[in-house]
């Protein structure tokens, strides 16, 4: 069986969140996706303005809706359950009891760093990676590549980099726009932003 693991904060899930699961679901073929939202992010500051059960739920709704519905995905509470920091390492040695084919899905700001994460070596020669290029020019496929190359001598990982259509988007310039009451539509999900809304999430950037 094989697994893609695609962990992240999440605060809030963006449409570039959902066409790279189903991107990584086209291409790996995995047999099951857990989509895994951070209890305390190891590499960056949580935004104050949502709180994880919040970003989980949000996940759930988003991959409710017809487009990103899918028997083979499960939004998890792995790491919000397991609490502290989410470092990924732990989540692979978890996922792994079900099966030891396990791909990690990470857009390309992920995958450039991932040796220098926590007990990164560890990560590399444990799983698979799917990387997806966010931006889309030429510089950061170069980089990617570059990288992917490394991680292959080093620790014989197995690196998929699959052509991706980009959406540049990201969590932080979605808060931005919900704290100054912007548009998001095409950015997200509107059942999400309804969510947002109506909890008053990301008020303040
Ligand atoms: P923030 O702006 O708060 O840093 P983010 O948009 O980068 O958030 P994360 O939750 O940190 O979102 O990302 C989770 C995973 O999804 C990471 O591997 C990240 O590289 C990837 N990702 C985020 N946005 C995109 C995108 N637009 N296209 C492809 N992958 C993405």
């Amino acid at each position: 069986m094989r697994i893609g693991i695609y962990g992240g904060t999440f605060g809030p899930v963006h449409n570039g969140h959902l066409r790279a699961a189903m991107t990584f679901l086209q291409v790996c073929k995995p047999d099951r996706l857990y989509i895994l939202p951070t209890a305390i992010p190891p590499h960056k500051a949580a935004s104050a303005l949502d709180t994880p059960s919040h970003r989980l739920e949000m996940l759930r709704l988003a991959f409710s809706e017809p487009e990103y519905a899918d028997d083979r995905i499960t939004v998890s509470d792995y790491e919000q359950t397991r609490g502290g920091k989410s470092y990924t390492v732990l989540t692979l040695e978890h996922f792994r009891t079900e099966s030891d084919d396990v791909t990690l899905l990470c857009g390309t700001d992920m995958f450039l760093t991932l040796a220098d994460w926590y007990r990164g070596g560890d990560i590399l020669r444990m799983a698979s990676v799917c990387c997806l290029c966010r931006e889309g020019n030429a510089e950061e496929r170069t980089r990617a590549v570059q990288k992917a190359e490394e991680y292959r001598a080093r620790y014989n990982t197995r690196i998929h980099l699959p052509s991706f259509e980009p959406l540049p988007v990201s969590s932080t310039e979605i808060r931005r726009r919900i704290a100054a009451g912007e548009d998001t539509s095409g950015l997200m999900p509107a059942c999400v932003r309804a969510y947002i809304d109506a909890n008053g999430l990301y008020r303040i950037s």
